[in-house]
């Protein structure tokens, strides 16, 4: 490891080699990885995250719950796929782990991650294992819960006013400035988000080759979209429809989905209590167009849902099903019922809600 990887420019399908470089050199655009696939078998951890780097993230219990979870009338199957139980409590550290794995090995002396909590902790527990200084920056309203699990792992925490665009910024100076590999999980790490194509791969084994109809997912610029697209393309040849899951008060995907745009724009005035998703798009609205593009290419829809059935859906998680969650995780199950309700979901569907992060992140949203 690695096998011969090479970077992909998306935009103008540019090759060149793997390095520490997060955007094409000739026209700014997303790289993504390039790598064989391994002869006569799935992809394993193993090939994304060096031995010394992991901590067990993935592999995640798939768990079927009731269907009138969903709704009362709704008659087929509802799964949730559980990323709170990922060592620091989000599917983050699936991103940070691969992206962690490649960064030493480029010789990177530390790791800078610009995040709205969950990859921020997710790198200051990968960096503290790896015995690497982290600084992580987040937006000044970034719930408590997640930056003291920052601080507790060690990381040089800063705060940045105003949205999360603004402290994207101002983690690219510091890895300018220090030479530190940037871990955050927008689509701008491309091993980070290379290594999510294990959760498609996982969804499409644990029920022994099922594809389900529908997977939901919270999104804000939407690694996890085409990491699911990719694993089920990487093993069932197709995919299934992919919803993606936002917040009304930042909705760009759905906004351009709703409107039939192909390009995706930036979004005025975040305001959710889904602070995982609370993405402006300001620097990088082209992800989000990658993530539309994908989303449409598996017939698949964008939804987005009020604080209030975000939290309705959270507290039917933690009461109905044992699966205590943050706001942002229980967004996809919110966005099916809408699904549902508008018969875009069918009765007798089975459906995936991913749910990306832990309870324990966030307890003011318990409150
Ligand atoms: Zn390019």
């Amino acid at each position: 490891m690695p096998q011969q990887l090479t970077l992909h420019c998306i935009a103008c399908d540019h090759s060149l080699p793997a390095t520490l470089i997060y955007r094409c050199p000739d026209c700014d655009g997303i790289l993504e990885v390039v790598r064989p696939k391994p002869e006569g078998r799935d992809w394993r951890r193993a090939d994304f995250v060096s031995d010394a780097v992991t901590l067990g993230e993935g592999s995640t219990p798939l768990r079927e719950l009731r269907p009138d979870l969903l709704h009362a009338d709704f008659r087929g199957s509802l799964f949730i796929k559980d990323e709170t139980r990922n060592p620091s409590g989000s599917f983050k550290d699936r991103l940070v782990a691969a992206a962690m794995s490649r960064a030493l090995e480029f010789g990177a002396t530390g790791v800078v991650s610009a995040s709205s909590g969950n990859a921020g902790a997710a790198a200051a527990c990968y960096a503290a294992n790896a015995g690497i200084p982290a600084i992580v920056v987040c937006p000044e309203a970034t719930p408590a819960g997640k930056l003291a699990q920052i601080v507790a792992y060690g990381a040089q925490l800063e705060r940045v006013p105003g949205h999360y665009g603004n402290s994207f910024q101002h983690a690219m100076k510091l890895c300018a400035e220090t030479g530190y590999a940037n871990l955050t999980t927008t689509y701008l790490n491309p091993y980070g988000v290379d290594a999510l194509r294990l959760v498609g791969q996982e969804l499409y084994r644990q029920r022994g080759g099922m594809i389900p109809d529908w997977i939901v997912v919270p999104t804000s610029s939407g690694p996890l979209v085409k990491g699911v697209f990719q694993g089920f393309m990487d093993t069932a040849g197709r995919t299934p429809r992919l919803a993606a899951a936002q917040a009304e008060g930042c909705a760009p995907i759905v906004r351009a989905f709703a409107a039939d745009q192909t390009e995706v724009h930036s979004w005025d005035n975040p305001k959710t209590i889904a602070s995982g998703i609370s993405d402006p798009l300001l620097a990088y609205a082209e992800e989000g167009s990658l993530t539309l593009s994908l989303i449409r290419q598996s017939q698949g829809a964008a939804c987005a849902v009020t604080d209030a059935a975000i939290l309705e859906a959270m507290a039917d998680l933690a009461r109905k099903a044992g699966l205590f969650c943050e706001p942002t995780g229980a967004t996809s199950l919110a966005a099916s019922r809408n699904l549902f309700m508008k018969g875009e979901i069918g009765p007798n569907d089975t459906i995936v809600c991913m749910v990306t992060g832990h309870g324990f992140k966030d307890f003011a949203a318990w409150r």
